[in-house]
């Protein structure tokens, strides 16, 4: 699988240029006095289905030929590479089939049927989804999307990074949530091309550490995973987005899911930004370090907003006042 390049990434811009405006990235003085740094907060909570895989999306199913694209597309999700691909695949005007492991948040699980898309709970991880996913694909000649080792889904998502880079040609540090790593990887990708001196930094659960671990070992390895933040919880490393890591990723950290929690607050209070846990993890690490980032203009990226209902209420601060 070849990964894709600068040149992919502008023109994935210039499709989504007809679809989705540049989201905004703005600093707030409660956080940025909290760090001891200039933190830019890169919105993608804002994004039309509330985070930043749509990017991927809508440039994976405008890159579709016509006649594959009329087959459909089956993703597999815990909820928003499913949002994604149900928004992108309804613009398209193409059949879309979601499957999600059971019990999914509530919220997302609403917003994939609403988009039009067909869902399917099955099994008891993603993996067990991924391998449902796979099956229906096979059965019904539609194409079967990966979480992450997408060359189109990649570069989709790296336009977020053109953005953040053209705002802030001058960054010292981006901080990006991974899962699956397709944001991590098209951050390096774009920072290795246009602000080579910036420091790619990612950021997962500890309770869900395969990227980190593989990217330590050099080879995708498979983890248990137990977190509780949704877009954080992938079992394996994905060799494709690994790879794009090793070639310029700075360094990986992880955060525990109670430190995320407590961005999540943090962002709510002094950003006026409800964050879903994946979308705070950036946060957390640059508050579970500070002093490393002292006096930098460090980005953090925003990745999503889709909170589940029980997550809004169980959030920091709202049940230690
Ligand atoms: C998917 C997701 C992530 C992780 O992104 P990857 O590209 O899978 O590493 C982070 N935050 C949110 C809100 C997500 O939906």
């Amino acid at each position: 699988m070849r990964p894709p390049t600068i040149t992919d990434a502008l023109r994935a811009r210039r499709l989504l240029a007809d679809h989705l405006p540049p989201t905004p990235m703005w600093s707030y003085p409660a956080l940025d006095a909290a760090v001891g740094a200039t933190v830019l907060v890169k919105h993608e909570n804002v994004q039309p289905t509330g985070a930043f895989k749509v990017r991927g999306g809508l440039t994976l199913l405008a890159g579709m030929d016509p006649a594959e694209r009329a087959h459909g597309v089956v993703g597999y999700s815990t909820g928003n590479h499913a949002q994604s691909l149900a928004y992108a695949a309804a613009r398209f005007g193409a059949p879309c089939v979601i499957v999600m492991p059971e019990h999914p948040n509530p919220v997302k699980e609403r917003a994939v049927r609403a988009l039009g898309a067909e869902l399917i709970e099955h099994g008891p991880d993603l993996g067990a989804a991924a391998e449902h996913a796979a099956k229906v694909a096979a059965d019904r000649g539609m194409r079967l999307v990966s979480a992450a080792d997408e060359p189109d889904l990649i570069a989709g998502v790296a336009t977020a990074y053109l953005e953040v880079f053209e705002a802030e040609p001058a960054l010292d540090a981006v901080v990006v949530p991974v899962g699956g790593g397709s944001g991590a990887a098209a951050a390096c990708m774009v920072a290795a091309a246009v602000a080579p001196g910036c420091r790619v930094i990612a950021v997962q659960s500890a309770a869900s550490p395969a990227a980190y671990d593989s990217w330590r070992a050099g080879v995708p390895l498979t983890r248990p995973s137990r977190t509780r933040v949704e877009g954080l919880a992938t079992g394996s490393g994905f060799p494709l987005t690994q790879a794009m890591l090793r070639s310029h990723l700075a360094d990986f950290t992880l955060v525990d899911d109670d430190a995320i929690a407590e961005a999540q607050w943090t962002l709510m209070r002094d950003a006026h930004t409800l964050a879903e846990g994946a979308g705070a993890a950036a946060l957390a690490a640059v508050l579970a370090d500070p002093a490393r980032f002292a006096g930098q203009r460090v980005a953090v990226m925003c990745t999503g907003g889709n909170a589940g209902e029980r997550e809004i209420r169980a959030c920091g601060g709202l049940t230690a006042a």
